[in-house]
């Protein structure tokens, strides 16, 4: 089946910047599939009313891209009208709206429901539009001064890290989680190989409107709903960063390695993206086979670049060279990547980047090994994946669901 490529598409798309007392990153890189349908949105002010309130969103597509890249264009302008137009009259709205902050309870009660309201009526839109049976899950934050507004529709995950622990994580809908459960039976449909009717790994989602064609049920009790679940979290000064992900990189990381990783980088590197890159590096080495899309949003009381940190790792890094050195020397010519990573995972090296383990230092392996041995025939990507021991959550997801994430292989040949 054609789903896979080669070798990994290892290109990043990159950005960063700052604003409202954050600063964010982003990092997208297609990876193993044969397309990359993942998308995402960053808005630092939502309107010109809502200036001190900021928005960030992943979608991870899947049977095309139109559905991601359509709500990471339209999900935010769509909640945003639905906001605007509340009850207000044209000229109300220009006063009322330059007091408009989501500091008031009331307020931001108002604004929920529009973010729900928002998910349904965009997924309503898209039904008249070729999008080609294609799907995607959204996960959006909502930055507001006080608090943060967490949407989630599907199995992206966003988390809340305040002293180096989950303050808060959204809930992947699967199909076999009890209230999908039952909401897929009550609409006729049924949950196999973990899947909705055998199929679809996710159980909410915009578009998939094969699953949504029930005539005598609501759009919110389809076998595939568009309703996102909604938390609203105060924020506290001692908040670290925010981190949205969708499950190409939730497969092979847990969050409490997510975190411990990240905090690690932030020790090391200043730039964001950076930290990005290296996260969505790892989780390939890690045997990641699907798109991966990351965004980072750093509080101020995030961790900050520390020359202790600086130094232990450039230590670390000397070590792991000096390791290779010695394996070729040994070795000679005959010397394979596969060989040097098995041999580095024998060594205990001590001060492994926690979370990321030896798996966040292959291209490092890879570089060394390069410059030792310039002719070195091997294929290059396709030994990674054979290089380190698969993560039992992987072995688990590819046993459950054949090779594609998203859609299982009897769906695959009517995509
Ligand atoms: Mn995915």
């Amino acid at each position: 089946m054609g789903v896979f490529l080669d070798k990994p598409k290892k290109e990043k798309e990159s950005e960063s910047g700052e604003g409202n007392g954050l600063q964010y990153a982003l990092c997208s890189m297609q990876g193993w599939r044969v397309e990359m349908e993942d998308a995402h949105t960053i808005r630092i002010g939502l309107s010109p009313y809502l200036k001190d309130s900021s928005y960030f969103a992943v979608f991870d597509g899947h049977a095309g891209d139109f559905v991601s890249k359509y709500s990471s264009e339209h999900l935010i302008e769509t909640i945003l009208e639905l906001w605007q137009c509340d009850g207000k009259t044209e000229d109300e709205s220009s006063e009322k709206v330059l007091e408009q902050s989501l500091t008031d309870s009331g307020e931001l009660e108002k604004f929920r429901e529009k973010i729900i309201e928002g998910f349904l009526k965009i997924d309503l839109n898209m039904r008249d539009l070729p999008t080609q049976k294609s799907g995607t899950t959204a996960v959006a934050t909502f930055v507001t001064p006080n608090k943060i507004i967490f949407a989630n529709c599907g199995d992206s995950r966003a988390l809340l890290c305040n002293n180096k622990n989950i303050k808060f994580v959204t809930s992947d809908h699967k199909p076999y989680n009890e209230e999908e459960r039952k909401r897929i039976e009550n609409a006729g449909g049924s949950v196999m190989i973990q899947r909705v009717n055998g199929s679809l790994a996710v159980s909410r989602a915009l578009g998939d409107y094969d699953y949504k064609n029930s005539p005598n049920l609501p759009p919110t009790k389809q076998l595939v709903s568009a309703e996102p679940d909604l938390d609203i979290i105060e924020r506290s000064d001692d908040d670290e960063f925010l981190i949205l992900a969708c499950d190409g990189v939730w497969d092979v990381m847990t969050n409490q390695e997510v975190i411990e990783y990240i905090t690690s980088r932030l020790l090391i590197y200043s730039d964001l993206k950076k930290v990005c890159e290296e996260l969505l590096e790892t989780c390939l080495a890690k045997g990641s086979r699907d798109n991966m899309s990351v965004i980072l949003v750093k509080f101020p009381h995030a961790p900050e670049v520390s020359a202790d940190a600086v130094a232990k790792e450039a230590a670390l890094d000397s070590r792991i060279k000096e390791e290779v050195e010695k394996m070729v020397k040994e070795f000679g010519d005959s010397t394979t990547l596969n060989m040097v990573c098995e041999g580095l995972q024998n060594c205990n090296i001590p001060d492994l980047p926690p979370g990321g383990g030896i798996q966040s230092k292959l291209n490092l392996i890879e570089e060394t090994l390069d410059a030792i041995m310039p002719d070195r025939e091997e294929q290059r990507g396709a030994g990674m994946l054979s290089s380190l021991p698969v993560p039992l959550s992987m072995l688990r997801q590819l046993a459950q669901e054949g090779d594609n994430p998203e859609i299982a292989d009897v769906d695959a040949d009517d995509m």
